[in-house]
């Protein structure tokens, strides 16, 4: 069963401490379908402009992820995004966004997109996502992401698009914005009487944490030496993470699946981040996936030797 996702389709001039790229190819439903597309055929809606090119179409279209809904707007400019990380590559500082062929986007999925079981409704503006909800009205399992401009300029519309989900996926410093809470375990519990039953906060390089029911699971970042560009993690992990729940299509999506999922989505985001935009994630391969998923299991893992304490 197809995975749907919608979002942006960008280009990307990214600046880090360790280099620059101008115009490579981005977006959070780029990022997203190539993490994915490991486990099922993914498809793409958003539209792009004249400068989306043949290299960039292919990119888009590796393992087979399917581009029927990526509406091509003649005369249009593709969405575009810059951004700039200093040492701390946990926050960024957006430099400019010009929404070019989002500003007039109106997603019409094909029978195919609508059909999908696992629909992600990446970072665009919450009424979008709301259409594209609708669509997908039989969906088995919806997640969400979204960012502080939209909780900026949208919260009510947002609160809605999330009312109608599953799942929301959202940086543990927009969660607290969201919902007013300074405290996570708080804030899910508030996200989840809107209407989702999990929620995942992402902690950039401490990893992420699972809030489902009550019950709480977290995983760290995988280890790495040398983090190059951490563009497109947080929707890298969420497709590795969707990806898995969509893989699994007779399995009741329970807490104890969801934080598998989370190390499908961790192994994933972790090669990401080790090179510019979606170089590395675009050659990579399967069994180095499952190498770093068992390398979590690994160093997650602890036996207690129970000691007496002082009284
Ligand atoms: P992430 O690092 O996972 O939060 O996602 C980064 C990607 O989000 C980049 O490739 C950008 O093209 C895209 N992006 C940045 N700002 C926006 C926005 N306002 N709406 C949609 N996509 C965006």
């Amino acid at each position: 069963m197809p995975v749907t996702v919608v979002g942006s389709i960008a280009y990307d001039s990214v600046r880090t401490p360790f280099g620059a790229r101008e115009r490579m190819l981005g977006g959070a439903a780029t990022h997203f379908a190539l993490a994915a597309s490991f486990f099922d055929e993914v498809r793409v809606v958003g539209p792009v402009g004249d400068d989306f090119g043949d290299d960039a179409y292919a990119v888009l279209r590796t393992r087979g992820t399917v581009t029927d809904d990526v509406e091509h707007v003649p005369g249009g400019h593709t969405f575009f995004w810059a951004g700039e990380y200093g040492y701390d590559l946990n926050s960024r500082d957006t430099l400019e966004t010009r929404l070019g062929v989002f500003e007039a986007f109106e997603p019409k999925l094909s029978d195919g997109s609508r059909a999908a079981d696992v629909v992600f409704l990446a970072n665009i503006q919450p009424e979008l996502q709301r259409t594209v909800r609708e669509q997908c009205a039989d969906a088995r399992f919806v997640a969400l992401d979204s960012m502080n401009l939209w909780i900026d300029v949208a919260r009510e519309a947002l609160v809605s698009a999330i009312a109608s989900v599953d799942c929301v996926v959202l940086n543990d410093a927009e969660l607290r914005q969201l919902t007013g809470k300074p405290n996570l375990v708080q804030a899910a519990r508030e996200v989840r009487s809107w209407g989702p039953h999990a929620v995942v906060a992402k902690q950039g390089e401490y990893g992420a944490a699972l809030l489902t029911d009550d019950r709480f699971f977290a995983l760290p970042a995988y280890p790495l030496e040398t983090v190059v560009d951490p563009t497109g993690a947080g929707d890298t992990f969420a497709g590795g993470f969707v990806g898995y729940v969509a893989a699994h299509p007779t399995e009741p999506v329970t807490h104890e699946l969801l934080t598998r999922a989370m190390a499908y989505g961790t192994a994933l985001a972790s090669y990401n981040v080790e090179e510019f935009g979606t170089d590395r994630v675009a050659r990579l391969r399967a069994e180095e996936v499952t190498a770093r998923v068992a390398e979590l299991e690994r160093i997650t893992h602890f036996v207690d030797a129970p000691i007496e304490l002082r009284a």
